[in-house]
């Protein structure tokens, strides 16, 4: 069992599901997704409060992590 969560629960619509065996990681992986794909500068409180609330306990498969490049969404 692995921690997910999307970008859409964080308020962008955007395919995006980042996942990762640990909350720190996926923060990792959640932050480096808006800068690269959607141009964040920086992180409010506030975003990480959002991503905190969103994220599920998922099975992580690797495969089905999608958009993780500029252009392959939104
Ligand atoms: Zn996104």
């Amino acid at each position: 069992m692995g921690k997910a969560v999307s970008c859409k629960d964080i308020g962008y619509e955007c395919m995006f599901t980042a996942c990762a065996e640990t909350e720190a990681e996926l923060f990792e992986k959640t932050l480096e997704h808006g800068r690269v794909v959607h141009g964040m500068k920086e992180f409010s409180p506030d975003f990480y409060n959002k991503v905190l609330s969103s994220i599920r306990e998922e099975y992580c498969d690797l495969e089905d992590e999608l958009c993780k490049y500029e252009g392959c969404c939104c």
